[in-house]
């Protein structure tokens, strides 16, 4: 192995790999391979010599996964590409560095269709979805990343190779990014195991058929409360068969519409949802009908009739891209705040719990009640059809930090109690470890770290990712 080929701790190129998007931590070296062999002959190399090895994609992690001030940080960004799209067998072969996104647009060029799909698809890379059980907002009809694995060829800690097959179908899990997954199939453990198990070089994805024609809505609320009481209640309106249903709330709202294009709106247009539906081409008016009939019901009995005129719909890619961006405008403007909170002592402590959908309603009330008496600003939004919010708190010193977080461990108390869980799809990674504990027995975990005992003995791979090494 050449280590001169590796950036140094003092190189300048060494930069953008110290930081997720959380933290920040210095490896000794980066290594960036650009074969299955390259790869291989780093974590022999790191398992010789007992070097800790963390392996990242794009590093847009928001658990602090993917950086490491200890040992190697290994990017498998060179490792990318499409390797074969069967249409015959709807699956696609692809390398782990590739960009999600990337590999979205060329599924759909072939008229099919890769439903797991995060805010940040065009950042992240397809080997880290899997590594951390990804979602996005079509999960709400389509599931997590995990359902979509069909076989992954994984280099484990002393660079040994395994090919390892679904053999079942997937296990129906609403979410689930906290700690492995210890009760599915060998294939299971390896998704969500958030590097520590071993470093996924291949991966075979389920497709399913591209949809017909999708249209998106962004529907104004005048309150928080309207905008979860319809997400809740969309089945009354059997009409309605929405793929994503996202929450955006009154503060998020004020982020969102600093976007470019972003329409102007009435004051009490507050709170918003935005939906997919899929459609049949050529079924248009129908569709437009069903949603504006559901939609002038439901507004109306919120008593803001008038907003069903401020409703975005949009048909074309390139408006429903829009739509898109400006969703996405909220967690990077998050990201950015928590940079700028963090140079004066604070920073932004996010959440990723979430509850089964009949709870949503009862555990939001909860968490919206107890987060203002914080007196600490802060937003909501997230894939609430899901149950599944993301509370942001903006700390703005370390003792606002310590009681954001206080209540976070509260709010994963009483998710867990609702049938929920602590992390929905951004893992455990550095910062969550009393989480795990808020989700798991005491049992449980010593099972995860029996897993890992096994896998990795000499806890080479993605060290302090999940749990620490008992003793150390
Ligand atoms: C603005 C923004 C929006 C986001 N929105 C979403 C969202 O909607 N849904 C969601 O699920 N997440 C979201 N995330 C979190 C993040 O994008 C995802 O976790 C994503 O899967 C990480 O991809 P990455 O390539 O950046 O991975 P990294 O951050 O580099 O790595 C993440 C983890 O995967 C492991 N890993 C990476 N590659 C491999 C591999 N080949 N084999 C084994 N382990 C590997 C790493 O060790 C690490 O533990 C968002 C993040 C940001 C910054």
């Amino acid at each position: 192995m050449n280590l001169s080929s590796f950036i140094k701790r003092s190189d300048s190129a060494i930069a953008p790999y110290t930081h997720d998007a959380v933290i920040t931590a210095t490896p000794d070296y980066v290594a960036r391979p650009k074969t299955v062999q390259d790869v291989q002959d780093v974590i022999q190399h790191c398992h010789h010599h007992m070097i800790p090895l963390t392996v990242c994609g794009s590093r847009t992690s928001m658990t602090g996964s993917s950086v490491t001030d200890d040992g190697i940080l290994m990017t498998l960004e060179g490792l990318s590409g499409v390797i074969n799209i069967d249409t015959e067998s709807r699956t696609v072969t692809v390398r782990p560095g590739t960009i999600l996104g990337d590999m979205q647009q060329q599924v759909e060029s072939k008229g099919l269709y890769y439903p797991p799909s995060p805010t940040s698809r065009n950042e992240c890379t397809v080997g880290a979805t899997l590594a951390t059980n990804a979602t996005g907002d079509s999960t709400f009809k389509y599931g997590t990343t995990r359902r979509y694995v069909r076989e992954i060829t994984v280099l484990t800690a002393d660079g040994t190779q395994h090919v390892i097959v679904r053999k079942g179908p997937p296990p129906n899990e609403l979410k689930n990014s906290a700690g492995y997954f210890i009760n599915g199939e060998e294939i299971d453990l390896f998704i969500g195991s958030e590097g520590t198990l071993g470093v996924i070089v291949e991966a075979k994805l389920a497709l399913i058929e591209r949809p017909d024609a999708v249209m998106t809505f962004m529907i104004p609320f005048p309150t928080n409360n309207d905008a979860l009481h319809f997400i809740s209640n969309y089945k009354d309106f059997s009409d309605l068969t929405p793929r994503t249903m996202e929450f955006i709330d009154k503060a998020t709202a004020k982020i969102m519409s600093q976007s470019n294009g972003f329409p102007k709106l009435p004051e009490n247009a507050r709170a918003f949802v935005i939906c997919q539906q899929e459609f049949t081409k050529g079924s248009e008016e129908d569709c437009l009908d069903s949603w504006f009939s559901a939609l002038g019901t439901t507004l109306t009995r919120c008593k803001a009739p008038q907003l069903t005129n401020f409703i975005t719909v949009a048909q074309s890619d390139k408006d429903q891209s829009r739509i898109a961006a400006w969703r996405h405008h909220i967690p990077s403007h998050v990201s950015e705040i928590h940079r700028t909170l963090q140079t004066q002592g604070g920073g932004k402590i996010g959440t990723d719990w979430w509850v089964p959908l009949p709870r949503m309603i009862e555990m939001m009330n909860f968490a919206y009640t107890e987060s203002d008496k914080l007196n600490i600003p802060y937003i909501a939004f997230g894939h609430l059809g899901n149950g599944h919010p993301h509370f942001n708190y903006f700390a703005r010193n370390a003792a606002e930090k310590s009681r954001a977080y206080s209540l976070v461990l509260d709010c994963c108390r009483m998710a867990v109690s609702l049938g929920g869980g602590v992390a929905g799809e951004h893992g455990i990674g550095k910062i969550k470890h009393d989480l795990l504990k808020i989700q798991h027995s005491p049992e449980v975990i010593q099972k995860m770290i029996a897993l890992k005992q096994k896998w990795d003995p000499l806890w080479i791979l993605g060290r302090g990712n999940i749990f620490t090494k008992p003793n150390t």
